[in-house]
């Protein structure tokens, strides 16, 4: 049973939903707090109090006995916002109580423990069929406890928390498209693997379509919840026994041109459907055009004639590569989508200095490999590998990961049996433009002056561009040790079209603890203060400064000012 204990009237209209929620496993009780969590304490198995966490704890100090006898307990706060499993998070079975409460309440539990606190992915939240003892598994799995992942089919789950090594009777969580029954603490996630080949004549009855299916998948030992989908020629997209095997089994129909399907090589070519269709394999090659490995050759319907016919295919498993900006510094200039994608993925590639940056928000189990300074290439060819490998993999940049930084080497090597997520961040230009004022207010440029991997000719060039149409122009990568003559140089050539006192902005290391923001102008700006971590914003013939701040008018007329 669990005691429910409230003290104000917001406390109380929570426990009564509770209590309307769980009329069979929950009690009410009512009264002096002190005397009602005594009762329940002795009472029940667990207890959730709409109180403030110390006064709980208080309350339930002089009551403590032993661990593994003492009631669960969970506090809700006033505001219903917070559930906090106090007590027994494990033996009392108040860390799951808590995700309960949380859940019917609409709050957010707040679970302390370890393994718990870092936000385990539901083993039903993934995207995929599961099976087996979701519960006893999960639980497991909240409690640290040694759980197997087995993976028989490389699909690209978000990490999860396993640990333990296989053991007869252990807690295993098994990918398989095999028609296994689950064990006890087991738990089976079904990707979806399969792509089944069909072929049926004109008016072939669903029954057929789906007992050739059925066979086909019982014979190799495949379960049907893997099945991703039929695959069809053109010709037959709208044949209604297939449309409607498709229905039953909850899957989509995709269809190929008989073109399409003729070049690709099966071991069952035959005359009837090259005559019937223009293809000399509609279930094997249909089955077979994305790739894959065929487990069931072509076989026929028991029908006489028979009027269906099916393939199935093993599909590799398709891996997720995210690039991931993680922003300027800040923490909460990082969106909550790359936070998202760094937990969804099972493997971070990245900078050793940026992984050092958001390391905290990463789950358990989640394969980190760093590289130092330099090693572009190197990252870039490792996140696209582990994809192709069929994981979930999150590439990282600071600022956005497309602006001067790893997407667009990863992008050069990703190959299409990929998908490929991009996460925008905020970029080094608008994080020190927000810090200067409104300095992007008309149009702007970016130029790195990094001559590493780009000629100094052209970086000249492109500067003297951006000064001839009047740009903004932020400056990357600006003045190294080494770099030193590059910002003077691309400065002369701003000046040769800009007045002495235009606004400049230089701002080092925005939006970390550290950072700085001045705004001083091209004749003034001196370039030792100018390093690496530095942006640099020159404005153009029309931007002023108000107030201190950069203004770049946005050029209408209204805001002009009069001759
Ligand atoms: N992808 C990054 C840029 C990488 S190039 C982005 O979108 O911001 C590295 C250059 O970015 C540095 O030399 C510096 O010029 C600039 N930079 C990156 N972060 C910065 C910050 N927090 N403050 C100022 N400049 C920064």
């Amino acid at each position: 049973m669990i005691g429910l204990i409230s003290a104000t009237a917001a406390g109380a209209a929570a426990r009564d939903r509770l209590a309307a929620a769980w009329p069979d496993r929950t009690r009410v009780y009512d009264g002096p707090v002190g005397d009602a969590v005594r009762r329940a304490f002795a009472e029940c198995e667990q207890l959730v109090c709409f109180l403030a966490t110390g006064a709980v704890v208080r309350l339930v100090a002089p009551l403590l006995g032993d661990k593994a006898a003492d009631p669960g307990v969970v506090c809700v706060d006033e505001g219903g916002r917070f559930a906090v499993p106090l007590l027994g998070g494990h033996a009392g079975g108040a860390n799951a109580l808590a995700l309960e409460v949380a859940e019917s309440l609409g709050a957010q539990p707040v679970v302390t423990t370890a393994t718990d606190a870092v936000g385990l992915p539901g083993l039903d939240t993934l995207g995929l069929p599961v099976e087996g003892e979701v519960a006893a598994v999960t639980r497991a799995l909240l409690d640290g406890e040694p759980v197997a992942l087995e993976t028989e089919v490389a699909w690209p789950l978000p990490p999860l928390p396993c640990t333990g090594s296989s053991a007869v009777g252990g807690y295993t969580v098994r990918v398989t498209d095999r028609a296994v029954e689950p064990g006890a603490r087991e738990v089976l996630l079904r990707p979806p693997t399969l792509v089944v080949g069909v072929g049926a004549s004109r008016g072939a009855p669903a029954e057929e379509v789906l007992e050739v299916i059925e066979g086909a998948l019982r014979e190799a030992g495949l379960s049907r919840r893997s099945v991703a989908s039929l695959a069809t020629v053109d010709a037959k997209a709208e044949e209604p026994g297939i449309l409607e095997a498709a229905a039953r089994l909850g899957v989509p129909v995709v269809t190929y041109s008989a073109g399409e399907l003729a070049s690709v090589p099966v071991p069952n070519p035959s005359d009837a459907p090259l005559a019937a269709v223009g293809t000399p394999s509609v279930a094997e090659a249909a089955a077979l055009r994305e790739g894959g490995e065929l487990l069931v050759p072509k076989r026929k319907s028991g029908g006489s004639p028979a009027m269906a016919t099916c393939a199935v295919v093993r599909r590799p498993g398709r891996g997720r590569l995210a690039v991931v900006g993680l922003g300027p510094g800040a923490r909460d200039l990082l969106t909550p989508r790359a936070k998202d994608e760094l937990r969804r993925a099972s493997v971070l590639v990245g900078l050793d200095q940026y992984v050092d940056q958001i390391r905290d928000l990463l789950r358990p189990g989640t394969r980190i490999l760093e590289s130092g300074l330099g090693a572009e290439e190197e990252r870039a060819r490792t996140a696209v590998a582990e994809a192709r490998r069929g994981h979930a993999v999150a590439l990282i940049g600071s600022g956005d990961a497309g602006v001067y930084a790893m997407a667009s080497p990863a992008l050069a090597e990703a190959s299409a049996d990929i998908d490929v997520v991009g996460v925008p961040g905020v970029t080094a230009a608008l994080a020190a433009a927000a810090l200067l004022g409104a300095p992007l207010g008309h149009d702007h440029v970016s130029i790195s002056l990094s001559d590493l991997h780009t000629p100094w000719e052209v970086i000249e060039r492109r500067v003297r561009a951006a000064a001839e149409a009047d740009l903004v122009v932020t400056f990357y990568n600006p003045r190294s040790r080494g770099r030193d003559w590059q910002l003077p140089k691309a400065l002369a050539i701003l000046a040769e079209h800009r007045r002495p006192g235009t606004p400049v902005g230089v701002v080092r290391n925005a939006s970390r603890p550290d950072g700085t923001a001045r705004v001083t102008t091209l004749a003034g700006l001196d370039p030792a203060t100018v390093d690496m971590m530095t942006v640099v914003t020159v404005g153009n013939t029309a931007t002023r400064t108000v107030a201190g701040r950069m203004v770049t008018p946005r050029g209408y007329r209204w805001q002009e000012e009069p001759a």
